[in-house]
């Protein structure tokens, strides 16, 4: 990566261009057609892919999100049709690859691999946006970048993800706003969990994540409020201080998004999905991921499309940020 053109030379015929400007069918599949970095020196923002569903209660598929996402985000293009606003040029954005995993038998040991990986980049002083993998990929995330100071949180999810151990462990995808609220990595007054739904076998994550003192907008409410309403109630719990977004694709109804673990009827459609990730311009977002993306369960790739698209969403949000650094 240089001049923040990325330019790329051919090993065969020595000729000099930039990947993000070649044909879009073309070129070996990065994040949105993003360099694929090889070093940490020259990238503001890291695209990463976190291919691991060790966590899963249920259905299994999305450690192959990741590059699912890759393949569908070359559909995906630079300048934003609302605010005209390139992250391209406004930053330097590069592919870092995958969390590697060396032994995925093992939970701790696996979430411990994702916490080194963010540890490099939060020394490094880049800004993470992930491509998961289950939920339970989020907790080491905030473990890191909630190490200063707790994070507000904006969450996207059918689910609560605040329940207790399954099957005798406390890491699974139903439980990292648990354990990070329960470290301290989240503050749990400045956490808005929106579009959740389905019934439950017990009512433990809701009640925690209400007795903690988190705002959770069941989707009846969301359907109530509408999304700019949603937004001021963002808003108003988040606040001005640092913040992460964690968006599980199943918040989406699984009409747009039907790949997926564990689909639950009656979600936000992807034009509110879309809306309510554009109405967080000008909060102080550190870092973001996109979950649960399940290819297995995608026949028609449209899922692992939606899941690109919420991260470039994403993605405009964090160069903003950090382009005014
Ligand atoms: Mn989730
Ligand atoms: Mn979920």
């Amino acid at each position: 990566m240089s001049d923040s053109k990325h330019q790329r030379t051919s090993p065969v015929t020595g000729e000099t261009y930039e990947p993000h400007q070649a044909l879009r069918h073309t070129e070996i599949a990065t994040f949105m057609r993003a360099p694929l970095a090889r070093s940490l020196d020259d990238v503001d923002i890291a695209l990463v892919g976190i291919p691991f569903d060790g966590g899963v209660t249920h259905r299994p598929g999305a450690r192959h999100g990741p590059r699912e996402i890759r393949n569908m985000s070359t559909m995906m293009r630079s300048n934003h049709h609302v605010t005209r606003f390139n992250p391209f040029d406004a930053c330097r954005i590069g592919d870092v690859g995958d969390v590697r995993f060396e032994n995925i038998y093992h939970l701790d040991e696996s979430i411990g691999s994702i916490e080194r990986f963010y540890r490099a980049l939060a020394d490094a002083g880049v800004t993470p946006l992930a491509a998961g993998g289950d939920h339970s990929v989020t907790y080491p995330i905030l473990k890191v970048l909630g190490e200063k100071e707790p994070l507000g949180l904006v969450h996207v999810d059918a689910h609560t993800d605040t329940w207790g151990p399954f099957q005798g462990s406390k890491f699974h995808h139903g439980a990292p706003f648990r354990l990070a609220c329960d470290g301290g990595h989240i503050d749990p007054k400045r956490t808005i969990q929106i579009g959740i739904r389905g019934a439950q076998n017990t009512t433990e994550g809701w009640d925690y994540s209400r007795e903690s003192g988190m705002r959770v907008v069941f989707i009846e409410e969301f359907e109530d409020l509408g999304v700019d309403g949603v937004l001021d109630e963002v808003r108003r719990v988040v606040g001005d201080r640092p913040a992460y977004v964690s968006f599980d694709v199943d918040g989406l109804d699984p009409v747009y998004a039907p790949g997926t673990g564990t689909p639950e009827v009656g979600g936000i459609t992807t034009r509110e999905g879309l809306r309510l990730l554009q109405g967080l311009r000008g909060m102080h977002l550190i870092g973001g991921d996109v979950v649960e993306v399940a290819p297995p369960y995608d026949p028609s790739g449209n899922t692992a499309l939606v899941g690109a698209t919420l991260m470039y969403e994403i993605l405009c949000l964090l160069a903003e940020v950090r382009s005014l650094k």
